[in-house]
């Protein structure tokens, strides 16, 4: 028995396929970025799964979630790289996260933290050789390096890791690559130079993690390709598995005769009599509206077209003048692998993202918390494989 409406299924083995992927391709150790609760899939239990599977550390964009984390009992190499200058970096310290800085002042923000907690921080320098985004500014570099090895001097603190994050990852063979990895490179020598050498170093996000193993370093910091989506559609699909099918079931059916508008604003009409079929969900779980119309979701083992507007927490679906063969109760598929359907292709999360001119990444790190997360695979056997009871759902 399930309460929620629509179910999020998240696959825990196709997580850890991912993740042996991209060892494999990158040659090196895997920090599973799970920010945006995993994207959109659940961060604890995709960290789990990650760490199972052989990934180093796990690393979250803010503070609280790793801290959230490590409250959930998770004790691998915690990572964070986002922070306001009031971050609570006093409970980082104290739980043990690794805190990558991007100024001077965030250093002696975290050496003041560590000072208070009396103990010493682990900590990653952030170096920003080219994205322009967060990351040490090079007129601040030679002045955060000069602070870094005083620091670690004074053992103040623990210089886990040098990071960048590339600009041009997806685009394999764009020269911003090579420059950024050589700037990482120098800062790297400047630190070692000064006596603070680093135990690890990477820069590699999913595309480069994929396509570029001379880029990886020690360590490679996939999000997206851990979830089982291609960071460069382009060059297909690389092995990995979607782990998310966002799933409900038909709530109701009623005939509609020709001439009835649908929805709001009546933005659909029956052109002739036919069936709907309402299905539960909405904008509000991360079903985009300007998908009104357009997506199509998959019965059976047919597709259905929506019609009219997708609201907040419903969508309609045109079923045909003789029903489909669809009964209330029937699973209804939005986006998945699930794996075991036949007949009509099931959408995916990136032709959601293709006929709304996004990426993927939008899509499900969108789907909302009210979505139910529901885990199969995975070494605490959680439950079946996706689709072996293909109708359960409700
Ligand atoms: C989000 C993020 C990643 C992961 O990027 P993907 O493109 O999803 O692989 C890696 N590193 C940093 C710093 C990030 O912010």
């Amino acid at each position: 028995m399930t309460t929620a409406n629509l179910v999020a299924t998240v696959d825990l083995d196709a997580i850890a396929h991912n993740v042996g992927v991209l060892r494999a391709r990158s040659g090196a150790g895997v920090i599973a970025v799970v920010k945006a609760d995993g994207y959109g899939h659940g961060a604890l239990p995709v960290a789990r799964a990650a760490l199972g599977a052989g990934a180093e550390a796990v690393g979250t964009a803010s503070i609280r979630e790793a801290r959230e984390l490590r409250a959930a009992g998770l004790d691998a190499h915690l990572m964070a790289w986002l922070h306001r200058p009031d971050a609570d970096f006093a409970g980082a310290v104290a739980d043990d996260i690794d805190i990558a800085v991007s100024s001077p002042r965030q250093l002696d923000a975290v050496l003041a933290a560590a000072r208070t907690v009396g103990k010493r921080a682990t900590v990653t320098v952030k170096v920003d050789t080219g994205l322009a985004r967060s990351g040490v500014a090079r007129e601040e570099w030679d002045e955060t390096a000069r602070t870094v090895a005083e620091a670690v001097a004074e053992g103040a603190i623990d210089l886990h890791g040098v990071m960048c994050h590339l600009a041009f990852g997806d685009v394999p063979d764009n020269p911003a690559n090579d420059q950024q990895a050589e700037r990482l490179d120098d800062a790297v020598a400047d630190l070692t130079r000064l006596g603070a050498a680093p135990r690890v170093v990477h820069m590699a996000n999913s595309p480069a993690a994929l396509t570029r193993p001379d880029l990886a370093r020690d360590l490679v910091r996939p999000g997206i390709a851990l979830y089982g989506y291609s960071p460069i559609p382009s060059m297909g699909d690389f092995g990995l598995i979607p782990a998310m099918t966002l799933e409900s079931q038909v709530v109701l059916i009623k005939k509609a005769a020709a001439g009835q508008g649908v929805s709001y604003n009546h933005t659909w009409t029956a052109g002739e009599d036919t069936v709907l079929g309402v299905i539960p969900a909405g904008y509000a779980d991360g079903v985009p509206r300007q998908l009104s119309g357009r997506m199509q979701v998959h019965i059976g083992e047919r597709l259905f077209p929506s019609v009219g507007r997708i609201c907040m927490d419903q969508l309609v679906i045109d079923l045909g003048p003789d029903g489909g063969g669809v009964a209330e109760g029937d699973r209804a598929v939005l986006f998945g692998p699930a794996s075991a359907a036949r007949g009509d292709r099931v959408p995916t999360a990136t032709d959601w993202a293709d006929m709304l001119g996004t990426i993927d990444y939008e899509i499900v790190a969108r789907i909302g918390s009210r979505p139910e997360r529901r885990y199969v695979g995975g070494a605490d056997g959680n439950e079946r494989r996706v689709g072996e009871e293909a109708d359960e759902v409700g």
